[in-house]
């Protein structure tokens, strides 16, 4: 669908430019991509021009842009209850039936929910709810929070000071203090290692830090399953459990950052169950309404949900915590994932996705192509043999591969990454592919692309 000429694209491109801050936009780039449609994986802009999602904006859109059956629960409960708060002892019915729908999806010890607008809002409940446990509990000592390097945690100072890169924190002033980083556990990046094996190294490096601190110190360790900013890094098959091993000898909670992660991604409900640990506390969003809506919600323990609603009760509340209109969209969508078996889609696509991103490996600049579900990563270097990081040049491979093919990727630390819907079609993957090798076949070494004769 295009736009309304009366308007004009160029019209409304000058207006964005003039009145509307973007999120890491630099301040040369002139051009907008103004969306003003989605159906499945397709967006239009305002030209007409059709695009292949293949990032699910910024991974989510589990079920597909553009669904009529989201769209007429959402407007039946703007009819009937759009809003009202959840603070005291009020609630409303779509937050309750969401509470126990997403508690039966969880992994069985996660018996509580606390509902945010989105992802950095959950983090920074995940990091007040494991201090306050442990106030609540006699230990108000115990506050710091240990990360890692390349982690994502949103942009409040809690979750961001979390957050392992130093451009997001720069010029912000002081962030969060009593934060720790350690390594990621990145096995590409063996020189990291030590010449370790890298679970072995990170234990070490994990209880090395915690005595340091001194464990009747530290509060929570918080860390998405699998990174997704950081360059879509899968950790070695032992690192959760081991982790979480040493975090409860030590009475340190384990914050699981599944903003990415859950509601089928990875092709469970939760990538704590691909892993098969049991975090204290699991932040959630994105997925959980496929971003129909904003909305997130963090699960936490008996334990800890105990320890909140004790006594005055929890001391942290966001206006839309609960929001009926939010929680009635969630529904449908998780609904729609389930009788749409979108989950094991998932794991299909995703490996047909995965074999067809392989095939890039033949290109010199492609050093490693890693997948979970439909989380993808081809990470490009410059020297195979170094894995020397190739250099991202501007205008940026993801620009250049949109402008000449309408497909969507993103670049992550050096990596091309793909998390697009989970309705993606074989097709359209085929497309993604086609579109990414069309591009980085004329790509060279030193992160030129060269143009196409
Ligand atoms: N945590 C992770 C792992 C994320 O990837 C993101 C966003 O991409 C966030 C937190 C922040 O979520 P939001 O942007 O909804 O605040």
């Amino acid at each position: 669908m295009a736009v309304d000429m009366t308007v004009g694209v160029e019209a409304l491109a000058s207006a964005d430019r003039a009145h509307i801050i973007h999120p890491y936009l630099p301040a040369a780039t002139t051009e907008r991509v103004i969306m003003t449609a989605g159906k499945g994986c397709t967006l239009t802009d305002a030209d007409g021009r059709e695009y292949l999602d293949a990032t699910g904006g910024l991974w989510l859109a589990q079920v597909g842009h553009g669904r009529e059956d989201i769209a007429e629960v959402a407007a039946e409960q703007i009819r009937t209850l759009e809003y009202f708060t959840s603070f005291w002892e009020f609630s409303n019915d779509k937050a309750i039936a969401l509470a126990e729908k997403l508690v039966s999806i969880a992994p069985d010890h996660l018996t509580h929910v606390y509902f945010t607008s989105g992802g950095s809002e959950g983090n920074e409940a995940a990091i007040k709810m494991a201090r306050f446990h442990h106030f609540r509990n006699g230990e108000p000592e115990r506050n710091w929070i240990i990360a890692r390097d390349k982690a994502y945690h949103g942009v409040g100072y809690g979750g961001g000071t979390a957050t392992g890169f130093e451009v997001y924190h720069d010029g912000f002033g002081p962030m969060m203090p009593h934060v720790a980083h350690l390594t990621p556990p990145w096995p590409y990046r063996s020189e990291l290692f030590d010449g370790q094996d890298p679970t072995d190294f990170l234990i070490a490096e994990l209880e090395a830090t915690i005595e340091r601190i001194g464990p009747q110190n530290i509060a929570a360790m918080i860390g998405e399953p699998i990174m997704g900013v950081g360059g879509m890094i899968v950790p070695p098959d032992d690192y959760w459990p081991r982790v979480q091993e040493v975090l409860r000898k030590n009475g340190i909670l384990m914050i699981f950052d599944e903003v990415v992660t859950a509601y089928g991604r990875v092709g469970k409900w939760f990538a704590a169950q691909h892993f098969n640990v049991e975090p204290d506390i699991i932040v959630t969003a994105k997925g959980i309404t496929s971003g129909y809506v904003p909305l997130g919600a963090v699960l936490v323990t008996e334990a800890v949900g105990e320890s909140l609603m004790r006594d005055s009760g929890f001391p942290m509340g966001y206006t839309y915590n609960g929001h009926p209109t939010a929680a009635a969209v969630a529904l449908a969508n998780l609904e729609i994932i389930e009788n749409e078996g979108l989950l094991e889609r998932a794991l299909t696509i995703g490996a047909y996705l995965h074999a067809g991103l392989r095939t890039l490996l033949d290109l010199p600049i492609v050093g490693e192509v890693r997948y979970v579900g439909m989380m993808h990563a081809v990470e490009l270097v410059s020297d195979r043999d170094t894995r020397a990081p190739l250099p991202m040049l501007n205008p940026m491979l993801p620009d250049i591969i949109r402008r000449e093919t309408g497909v969507i990727v993103r670049d992550c630390a050096h990596s091309l990454v793909l998390s697009p819907p989970l309705v993606m079609t074989e097709e359209q993957a085929d497309r993604a592919v086609a579109a990414m090798r069309s591009v980085l076949e004329r790509t060279g070494t030193d992160g030129v692309v060269h143009s196409a004769s």
